[in-house]
């Protein structure tokens, strides 16, 4: 008997193939990336955990057209409901201390947990000098293939204030994106540190045995600052030494005053390579959690946060609209040369300089 649809798979001679890709699929495709999407449509994609919806709303924010600024603040308003739930980590630590190393491995520690993991960087290195402490790395490659991982490298325009600024509104789309744990990675070196601990709960420095805290180019700030210190690299034939450590930072924190929230800063060793310390770690995070949510901490310290936010948003909106007057920025520079050259006294010239600006 003869089979039915034998001949489906049968080319007609003199018929050419058509291309693997519709040419009109591949033309919208071109015009679908050049456009800019509208807010609800990135609201939508955010809200269904899309990703790639989250990085275009995130290079929006970083953008500095008014026109791209003015749909990023529309979607952050939108976003802002479905933001807040999640546990902010800030990480420090100087070049080298392993801190991509030790994101991946606790990140992947807390994806198994069916947690979703999310990694944003500050990098004043990037605005100085185009070069960037952590942005050329090839970072986090098992992590950033795990599907419930998110890694955004840092903004890299703007002064530190902008950046830090730029984070905290990732910060709400990635919260609106699902993502539930997440990492605000800087340099350690002492100017990014306090910006970003006005938009973490968590503070973790990561450390190394041996050297002292000036080799590693910490700042005594920034030990105050951490909630858990980690000396990282505890492996091979470095473990003694890093238990040695743990107990000279056990001791130095000893002398720091007690924190306003009531915890006592810890040290731990961990090695990320090895992927060993991590339960440590996480167990440390769940009692300070539990301790500042029972004794209102944390939610008194996302409040002074959000005050800070609103106080810095107020400076630079001042700031922004001083500078964008066209005559403003001559006039500035001709008064920054006159007090150099002691012509007149830099509170004369302030207070000149705004009468005239507030008189245009
Ligand atoms: P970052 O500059 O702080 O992000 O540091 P990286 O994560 O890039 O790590 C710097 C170097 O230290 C790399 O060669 C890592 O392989 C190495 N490293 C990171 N963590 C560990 C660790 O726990 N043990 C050892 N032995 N090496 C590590």
């Amino acid at each position: 008997m003869e089979k039915k649809n034998s001949n489906t798979l049968k080319v007609n001679k003199g018929v050419n193939q058509p291309s693997v890709v519709n040419p009109v699929f591949e033309q919208g495709l071109k015009q679908y990336k050049k456009q800019k999407p509208d807010v609800d449509t990135l609201l939508r994609g955010i809200l269904q955990h899309d990703r790639s919806t989250l990085s275009r709303a995130i290079t929006l924010i970083e953008s500095s057209l008014s026109k791209d600024q003015k749909v990023a603040q529309a979607l952050i308003q939108k976003c802002l409901p479905y933001a807040g739930h999640s546990l902010r980590l800030g990480i420090t630590g100087v070049p080298g201390v392993g801190k991509s190393t030790f994101i991946e491995a606790f990140g992947l520690y807390l994806i198994k947990k069916g947690k979703r993991v999310a990694v944003l960087a500050i990098d004043p290195s990037s605005t100085r000098n185009k070069g960037s402490i952590l942005g050329d790395k090839t970072r986090m490659e098992q992590l950033s293939s795990q599907p419930s991982a998110f890694i955004r490298p840092s903004a890299s325009s703007g002064t530190l204030g902008g950046v830090a600024r730029k984070t905290r509104e990732t910060i709400l789309l990635c919260e609106a994106a699902g993502y539930d744990t997440l990492f605000i990675e800087t340099v350690g070196v002492g100017q990014s540190e306090t910006a970003v601990a006005q938009i973490v709960d968590f503070f973790l420095l990561l450390m190394l045995s041996g050297g002292g805290d000036e080799l590693q180019g910490i700042k005594r700030g920034i030990m105050e600052m951490a909630d858990l210190v980690v000396i990282n690299k505890a492996d091979g034939d470095n473990i003694k030494r890093a238990q040695l450590a743990k107990r000279a930072y056990e001791n130095a924190l000893h002398l720091f005053p007690p924190l306003e929230n009531g915890w006592t800063p810890k040290v731990v060793t961990a090695s990320a390579i090895n992927h060993s310390g991590l339960e440590v770690i996480y167990q440390n995070i769940q009692t300070f959690l539990k301790q500042t949510q029972s004794n209102g901490y944390f939610n008194k310290n996302r409040q002074q946060q959000a005050v800070t936010l609103f106080e810095e948003n107020i400076r630079h909106a001042l700031i922004d609209r001083f500078f964008q007057h066209p005559d403003m920025k001559q006039l500035f520079e001709d008064y920054r040369q006159k007090i150099a050259k002691n012509k007149t006294s830099p509170y004369e010239a302030a207070e000149e300089l705004l009468s005239i600006y507030y008189q245009r």
